[in-house]
């Protein structure tokens, strides 16, 4: 599945269930409540969304 921004954001949080599916929890939905806890995906556009801190790097 494409999550969009989500897939690569570092307030991501990846579940994966026992029947492999993954689910995308936003942290910042914890503390804002603009965001919410499985955001709508894929994810086009985001005012919290922030790149993970390795992600320039391969
Ligand atoms: S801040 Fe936005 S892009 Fe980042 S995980 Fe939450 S909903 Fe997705």
């Amino acid at each position: 599945m494409d999550a969009g921004l989500c897939d690569h954001c570092q307030h991501v949080k990846k579940i994966i269930n026992s029947r492999g599916s993954t689910f995308y929890l936003c942290l910042l939905s914890q503390s804002d409540e603009r965001f919410r806890k499985y955001p709508q995906l894929p994810m086009v556009e985001c005012p919290g969304y922030q790149p993970q801190p390795n992600e320039n790097q391969s």
